[in-house]
């Protein structure tokens, strides 16, 4: 159970189509990775380089040209692929969008959680048990009889993402779910991530800009022009500055400052894409000194 694969793709290709059908420059080109149960993935590519496309895939809100694809155990791309299927796999995989405004669809907040698992015929004695335990799970039980009106960016996201966990998926993915709050937001957002992958071990996929939210994933992945660029451990991608650089991106803070002492000739040794990471490098290169 531990290595099963969640999501699997194969040189999968994708264009969008002019208003008079014909292709456009294709957006993915031949992206094939496979991405285990439990993993905790950040996806990373500038404005434009498919990022979103590939997530539209995974719960076929976009069906690819060419390749193969499955998640959660089905084929998405198998001929015999039918409406059930489809169903089960939009379950097992809730999306959290960049704008928390056009999530949320109740007037108040446990109705708007209790929507999702209400629509795939949820028993109403379980809805309850579902709505109480994922707005315990996001930190927002106090707000259950709320509007979601008066709530803050950070805090519709949460719903947001309260009503996917009464869903019960299997995997979360986050496409610039963060993108439109502030840092508080952003921490409260991220929190949660952290603390559903401790209770539940759903699989989780952030596509992002802030690179202090890929430093928390297990796993990075830099799509460029429709390609995969980069796949690794946080350390590893970021290790490679200069080529990230080459395709607009940036490394974290932490490790640009000790990448930037080391150009300067202090010989400090180690890698470090958080605070802490970058303090503990500098405690021991000053205790050395
Ligand atoms: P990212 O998420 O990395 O910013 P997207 O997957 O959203 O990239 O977009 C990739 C490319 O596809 C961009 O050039 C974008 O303009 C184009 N694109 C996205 N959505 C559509 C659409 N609905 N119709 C036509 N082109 C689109």
């Amino acid at each position: 159970m531990e290595n099963e694969v969640f999501i699997k793709a194969e040189n999968l290709s994708y264009a969008y189509e002019e208003d008079d059908g014909t292709p456009q420059k294709a957006v993915l080109r031949g992206v094939s990775l496979e991405i285990k149960k439990g993993e905790y993935v950040a996806i990373l590519g500038h404005n434009g380089s498919g990022k979103s496309t590939f997530a539209k895939l995974l719960n076929m809100i976009l069906v690819p040209d060419s390749g193969r694809l499955w998640v959660a155990g089905h084929e998405l791309t198998s001929e015999t692929f039918d409406e059930k299927e489809l169903l089960e796999v939009r379950r097992k995989i809730g999306m959290v969008f960049q704008n928390p405004d056009n999530q949320l669809v109740a007037t108040v907040v446990e109705e708007d959680v209790a929507f999702g698992p209400e629509n795939i015929g949820v028993p109403s004695k379980e809805i309850r048990e579902r709505v109480d335990k994922a707005l315990e799970t996001v930190g927002m039980t106090e707000y259950a009889r709320h509007s979601p009106d008066r709530l803050s960016g950070g805090q519709k996201q949460r719903v947001a993402i309260a009503g996917i966990i009464a869903m019960m998926p299997e995997c979360m993915v986050l496409d610039e779910a963060t993108a439109m709050l502030d840092p508080v937001g952003r921490r409260e957002v991220m929190d949660t991530v952290d603390r559903l992958r401790a209770e539940k071990g759903i699989t989780v996929l952030n596509i992002t800009h802030h690179m202090n939210e890929a430093v928390r994933a297990d796993r990075v992945i830099v799509i460029n022009d429709g390609k995969i660029y980069m796949d690794g451990t946080p350390d590893q991608v970021f290790a490679r500055a200069k080529e990230l650089e080459a395709v607009g991106l940036e490394v974290p803070q932490c490790t640009a400052l000790i990448d930037a002492l080391r150009e300067k000739g202090v010989r400090i040794e180690g890698k470090s894409t958080t605070p802490e990471a970058c303090a503990d490098l500098l405690t021991r290169f000053l205790k050395k000194s």
